[in-house]
C-alpha cells in the first residue's frame, strides 16, 4: 500500500511538472492565445440588420464630427483664451440651457477627457469649452479604473468624440500620496484611498527607476507625466474598443499635463501612446509587467461586438475629407442654431409686445395721414 501511495505521488508530480512546462511554453510562445477570451453577452442579441444599422450610424456620427486636428486646435485655442483671460464659449444664458435640454450630445461632444478631481483643474474653463462640448470624467489622480473606462467608452463609442485626452497636472496630490506611500511615510489614509493610490504607484516606481536621483518636486513632476502614460496604458489594456478606435484613427488618444502656475497645457508626444497600444496587441504580458496594473484581469481580446462594429466602420483617413466638409465651426456648440421650445409665458409676452408695437405703428400712420389732410387746404 505504502509503495502504491509513493508511486502515485511521484506520478502525480510528473503530471504536474509536465502541465507546468506546457503552460510555460504556451505563455512564452503564444501570448495572444492565452489572452482573455471574451464571450460578449450582447453580441448574440444583435441581429444582422441591427448591426448594419449601428455601423451606419457610427459612420454618419463620426463623419459629422470635426477632425481630430481641428479638435486639438480648438482645445489649444481655448487654453490660450483661458491664459489671456478672453473666455468666449462659457457664457450660459437661458437659451444655451434650453438648447442643452433638447440637443443630442452625440452631435456636439468633441472630446472625451479623463482629468483629476482637483479643484484647481476645472476642465471646461481651462479649455474654454461651453455646454455640450466635452465629455469629462474627473477622478483624483486621473486614474483609469474600470468604472472610469465604462464612462469613457460611452464618450468614445456612443458620443463619437474624435479625441480622447488624459490630462494630468503638476503638483497632483494623488500622485504625491503614491510617492509618500512608497516612501513609507506614515500618513494615515482613509479606507478607500489606498485602492485609488495603487493605480498610481507603478508610475512613481517607473519615475524612480528612470531618474534615481530625483526627489521632492522633481520626482513629482516626472511621476505626474508617467502617470498620464500609466492611465493611457491601462485604458488600452482594459478597453478593446479604445484600442480599435485609436488604431483605425477614428479616435486620437492624447496625453497632456496642466501647469497650475501659469494655466498652460503641455502636450505629450503621441508616438509613445501608439507604441503602448501596439505593444498590448503584440505582447500584452510585457505591458502588464512594465506597467504593473493592480488587480487587473488579463487584457480583453476584441469582443465580437467591438470588432464587428469598428472593423466595418470606415477609417479616420477615409472620413477625413467628408469630416472637413461637414465639420462644425470651431466654436460650434455655443453658436449652433437649434430650434428652441418657448414657454407659454414667452408667447403671451411676445403677443402683447407685438400688439403694442403694431398699435404704435398704426397710431403714427393715422397721425401722419391726418397731418397730411390738414396740410392740403392751406396749400
Ligand atoms: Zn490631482
Amino acid at each position: 500500500m505504502r509503495e502504491f501511495v509513493i508511486g502515485f505521488v511521484r506520478v502525480e508530480r510528473k503530471i504536474k511538472l509536465c502541465g507546468m512546462m506546457m503552460l510555460a511554453i504556451a505563455m512564452v510562445f503564444c501570448p495572444r492565445a492565452v489572452m482573455g477570451q471574451v464571450n460578449d453577452p450582447y453580441a448574440a442579441e444583435y441581429p444582422e440588420h441591427e448591426m448594419a444599422r449601428m455601423i451606419d450610424s457610427m459612420r454618419k456620427k463620426f463623419a459629422n464630427k470635426p477632425t481630430s486636428e481641428r479638435v486639438l486646435k480648438q482645445l489649444q485655442t481655448g487654453n490660450r483664451n483661458f491664459i489671456n483671460q478672453h473666455i468666449e464659449n462659457l457664457r450660459v444664458n437661458r437659451e444655451t440651457l434650453e438648447r442643452a435640454t433638447i440637443a443630442d450630445q452625440s452631435q456636439y461632444a468633441i472630446a472625451s477627457i479623463l482629468a483629476c478631481s482637483d479643484s484647481r483643474v476645472p476642465v471646461e474653463l481651462i479649455f474654454d469649452q461651453g455646454i455640450l462640448s466635452v465629455f469629462v470624467n474627473r477622478v483624483a489622480g486621473n486614474v483609469a479604473g474600470v468604472t472610469q473606462l465604462g464612462s469613457l467608452e460611452y464618450g468614445l463609442a456612443h458620443l463619437y468624440t474624435p479625441v480622447f485626452l488624459v490630462l494630468g497636472h503638476e503638483r497632483c496630490g494623488a500622485v504625491q500620496a503614491a510617492i509618500d506611500v512608497l516612501d513609507n511615510k506614515n500618513i494615515p489614509l482613509e479606507e478607500n484611498i489606498p485602492a485609488l493610490v495603487e493605480n498610481i504607484k507603478p508610475a512613481v516606481l517607473r519615475a524612480n527607476q528612470m531618474h534615481p536621483a530625483a526627489t521632492g518636486e522633481d520626482l513629482l513632476h516626472i511621476a505626474v507625466e508617467e502617470n498620464v502614460y500609466q492611465q493611457i496604458a491601462q485604458s488600452f489594456y482594459i478597453s478593446p474598443i479604445t484600442r480599435e478606435l485609436s488604431r483605425k484613427n477614428l479616435v486620437r488618444v492624447i496625453g497632456a499635463v496642466y501647469n497650475l502656475n501659469d494655466g498652460t497645457v503641455r502636450w505629450l508626444p503621441e508616438e509613445k501612446i501608439a507604441e503602448i497600444r501596439d505593444q498590448i496587441d503584440r505582447d500584452p504580458f510585457s505591458v502588464k509587467v512594465e506597467y504593473q496594473f493592480p488587480n487587473l484581469r488579463v487584457p480583453m481580446k476584441e469582443s465580437p461586438l467591438t470588432s464587428q462594429l469598428v472593423k466595418a466602420a470606415p477609417s479616420g483617413e477615409e472620413l477625413a475629407e467628408q469630416q472637413d466638409q461637414n465639420a462644425y465651426p470651431l466654436s460650434h456648440a455655443s453658436k449652433q442654431t437649434v430650434p428652441i421650445h418657448r414657454s407659454v409665458g414667452f408667447w403671451i409676452a411676445f403677443s402683447i409686445i407685438t400688439l403694442l408695437v403694431a398699435s404704435l405703428i398704426a397710431l403714427i400712420i393715422i397721425v401722419y395721414v391726418k397731418w397730411i389732410r390738414n396740410m392740403k387746404p392751406s396749400a
